[in-house]
């Protein structure tokens, strides 16, 4: 499969630069994950998230390893 790119890019927040990276962290991420292959992207936490949650909170990075119960539970934290 051809890199055409992750099915979340025009709408990921990490994309649109709302998540305060540094530009060549931004980069990294968009180069390895975002325009990647498609087992970038697939194994990307955000997308994971996404699958799973229906959205990814903005602490969740691509190389996170948190698990889907673990994002839940901080998101809960930040949140109460
Ligand atoms: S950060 Fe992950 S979910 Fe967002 S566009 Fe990139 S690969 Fe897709």
């Amino acid at each position: 499969m051809t890199g055409a790119g992750c099915p979340n890019y025009n709408e990921c927040a990490l994309v649109r630069g709302k998540l305060a990276l540094e530009g060549d962290v931004y980069r990294y991420y968009i180069d390895s994950y975002c325009c990647g292959e498609e087992e970038e992207w697939l194994g990307c936490m955000r997308f994971k998230a996404k699958e799973k949650l229906n959205f990814c909170p903005d602490f969740v990075l691509p190389d996170s390893v948190m698990t889907i119960d673990q994002i839940i539970d901080r998101f809960d934290m930040d949140n109460n």
